[in-house]
């Protein structure tokens, strides 16, 4: 009975290490690329996700993500924390339109519009898909989606830094984002007031999607 016993627990104990390890490498494999993490409401508390690419609402007017999940890395986590925390203080949310994107997402793009000004080709290494880069907007508190110069991927003269012609109001909402994005570390571009970086984007390595067109 005793050697019963202990046959019965050998079996349970494997049968929970089995366990264990189905849901570690079930854990790690969720992640679609190595050293990404997935953007939450626990790591950065308060954003909202609204996943552009994970909707037919961009310029290919398809779904090119199939969910709607936000991947990054740390050090941009962490940079994204603090300017949601900034942007709080002034009574608005910082939403996510785009974090790492994988290769295959650039070429569905660049297919839609083969522009070098707006978009990196495929045959180059986007700078979202280092992980180190994000498309961001603003919401009210309450979680509304509020009216920017542009709306995200329109590449036209609104996009661009020079707010002069667009709304007053509009043009003050940008630089609100865009002061929280500097003060938490990030570098922006001329042309797109959405994107912003981490300063040294250009020392991350791109990161490869696991199973995906990459
Ligand atoms: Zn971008």
């Amino acid at each position: 009975m005793i050697f019963l016993n202990g046959r019965v627990s050998g079996v349970i104990l494997v049968g929970a290490c089995c366990l264990v390890w189905m849901i570690s490498s079930w854990a790690w494999s969720a992640a679609p690329g190595e050293g990404l993490i997935e953007v939450t409401s626990e790591n950065v508390p308060g954003v909202v996700l609204d996943l552009r690419y994970a909707s037919e609402r961009n310029i290919t007017g398809k779904k090119i993500y199939s969910d709607g999940h936000a991947w990054l890395r740390r050090e941009t986590i962490q940079k994204l924390t603090k300017a949601v925390r900034d942007l709080s203080e002034k009574g608005y949310r910082l939403v996510l339109w785009d974090a790492w994107r994988p290769g295959y997402a650039q070429k569905v793009l660049w297919a839609a519009k083969p522009d070098g000004r707006f978009l990196t080709p495929p045959s180059k290494i986007s700078r979202h898909r280092r992980g180190t880069s994000v498309d961001v907007t603003l919401a009210d508190k309450n979680g509304k989606i509020l009216e920017m110069p542009s709306d995200h991927d329109e590449f036209n003269a609104k996009a661009d830094e020079d707010f002069s012609d667009v709304p007053k109001e509009l043009a003050k909402r940008a630089r609100i984002l865009r002061n929280a994005m500097f003060s938490a570390g990030f570098s922006g571009v001329p042309d797109e007031w959405w994107h912003y970086d981490l300063r040294d984007w250009g020392s991350y390595e791109p990161i490869n999607g696991k199973g995906l067109r990459d």
